[in-house]
C-alpha cells in the first residue's frame, strides 16, 4: 500500500483508519452477510448507523434538540437555492461577499428573494474578511448569509457575525468540524461532505427547527427542509454509503479527542505552514494574517514560470494536488482534518527544498 500526502482541495482526504474499517466491513457488514450500501436504508441495521452518525455529530458540535440535523444530496450548491427558498419569505435577505463561493450563493438567492450585501471585500480582492463594524445588515432580513471559509481565496471569517435578531445562516462546507464553534448562533448551517465530513454526495444542515416550515409554495418537496427533517432525511432514497463513512469519521474526530483537539493540531499545521511561506521571499500569500485560513493556504511562486516545475516535482515527492483553483492559479494546500502534520512537515521541506534549487 502506498498512500501519497493528499492536499486536494476536495473531495479530500479521509483519515486512512477510517478506510481500514470501511475496507474490513466492506463485504460483510457486522456479520449480516451484506454491504451496507447493498442494504435497505429502512432496514433496522441502516437506521442505526444513520441515528449513530447524528448523534455523535450532535455530540461534536454540541447541537441542541433546537436543531434538526439532516442529511441530504445536492451538494452545497443545492443548499445555495435551498435556502432562500425555505427561509426567504420570497421577502429581503442579506449576504456577505467574500469571494467565488459567496458570490455563487448571492447569484442564487436573486432567484428568489430581494438580495442585499452587508459588505463586500471585492475591492480589496477578497484578501480578508468584512470586520463587524463593516457590515450593514438590514434588520428587516428574513437571514444574514456568509461563507465561513473561502475554500479558494483561503480567506475564513475570525468571528462569528453578529446579526441582532436577523438569522445568520452559514456556508460551513469548508471549515465545519475543523475547530469548536457555537452553533446556537445560528439559524441554519450546512456543509458540503467532501472536506471535513466524508466523501462526497452527501450535504450536512443544521438548522433551527422554528424556522422551519414555510417554504416558497413553488418549492418542490424534495426542496423542503421541514419534509427532511419530519422524515429523518428519509424522504428518498439518502446516500447510504456516504452516510455510513462520514460516520465512521464523526467517530474518528471522537477518537482524535474531539473538536478542540482538531483545533489545536489545525493551527499548528496552519501556523507552520504560513511561517514557511512568510520566511521566504520566494513564497507568498496576499490574505490579510487575521483572516488566513486554517484549512485552504493558497500560495504563489516568485516566478510564475516555475508553476509547472513545482507540481511535478512535489507530486515526484509524493504530495499531491497543488494545484491552486483554476480561477486563481498559483498552489493551494487544503489541510483538512485528516491531513496529518507530517504531510504538512513534508511540503514544508519540499518547498525549501525547491527554493533553494530554483529560487
Ligand atoms: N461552498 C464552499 C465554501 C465550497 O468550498 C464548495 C465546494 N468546494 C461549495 C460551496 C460547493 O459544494 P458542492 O460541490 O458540494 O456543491
Amino acid at each position: 500500500m502506498n498512500r501519497l500526502f493528499n492536499f486536494s482541495a476536495g473531495p479530500a482526504a479521509l483519515p486512512t483508519e477510517v478506510l481500514e474499517i470501511a475496507q474490513s466491513e466492506m463485504l460483510d457488514w457486522h456479520g449480516k452477510g451484506l454491504s451496507i450500501m447493498e442494504m435497505s436504508h429502512r432496514s433496522a441495521e441502516f437506521v442505526s448507523v444513520a441515528e449513530g452518525a447524528e448523534q455523535d455529530l450532535r455530540d461534536l458540535m454540541n447541537i441542541s434538540d433546537d436543531y434538526a440535523v439532516m442529511f441530504l444530496q445536492g451538494g452545497a450548491t443545492s443548499q445555495f437555492g435551498m435556502v432562500p427558498m425555505n427561509l426567504s419569505q420570497g421577502g429581503k435577505v442579506s449576504y456577505i461577499n467574500t469571494g467565488v463561493w459567496s458570490k455563487k450563493a448571492i447569484k442564487e438567492a436573486k432567484r428568489f428573494a430581494d438580495v442585499s450585501i452587508a459588505a463586500s471585500t471585492e475591492s480589496s480582492n477578497f484578501c480578508e474578511a468584512p470586520l463587524q463594524s463593516d457590515l450593514s445588515i438590514d434588520s428587516t432580513a428574513n437571514y444574514l448569509h456568509y461563507t465561513t471559509n473561502e475554500t479558494i481565496g483561503g480567506v475564513q471569517f475570525d468571528y462569528i457575525p453578529d446579526a441582532g435578531d436577523v438569522p445568520l445562516v452559514a456556508d460551513m462546507s469548508s471549515d465545519i468540524l475543523s475547530a469548536p464553534v457555537d452553533v446556537s448562533r445560528f439559524g441554519l448551517i450546512y456543509a458540503g461532505a467532501q472536506k471535513n465530513i466524508g466523501p462526497a454526495g452527501l450535504t450536512v444542515v443544521i438548522a433551527r427547527k422554528d424556522l422551519l416550515g414555510n417554504p416558497l409554495s413553488t418549492a418542490p418537496t424534495m426542496y423542503d427542509y421541514a419534509v427532511h427533517a419530519a422524515e429523518g432525511s428519509m424522504h428518498n432514497t439518502p446516500p447510504t454509503l456516504a452516510w455510513y463513512l462520514s460516520g465512521l469519521v464523526f467517530q474518528w474526530i471522537k477518537r482524535q479527542g474531539g473538536l478542540s483537539a482538531m483545533a489545536e493540531l489545525n493551527h499548528r499545521k496552519a501556523s507552520k505552514l504560513y511561517a514557511a511561506i512568510d520566511a521566504s521571499d520566494f513564497f507568498a500569500n496576499p490574505v490579510a494574517v487575521r483572516n488566513r485560513s486554517i484549512m485552504n493556504v493558497p500560495f504563489t511562486l516568485a516566478d510564475s514560470a516555475l508553476d509547472k516545475a513545482f507540481l511535478t516535482e512535489s507530486e515526484e515527492a509524493g504530495l499531491l494536488n497543488l494545484k491552486g483553483h483554476r480561477s486563481v492559479g498559483g498552489m493551494r494546500a487544503s489541510i483538512y482534518n485528516a491531513v496529518p502534520e507530517a504531510a504538512v512537515d513534508a511540503l514544508i521541506d519540499f518547498m525549501a527544498d525547491f527554493e533553494k534549487r530554483r529560487g
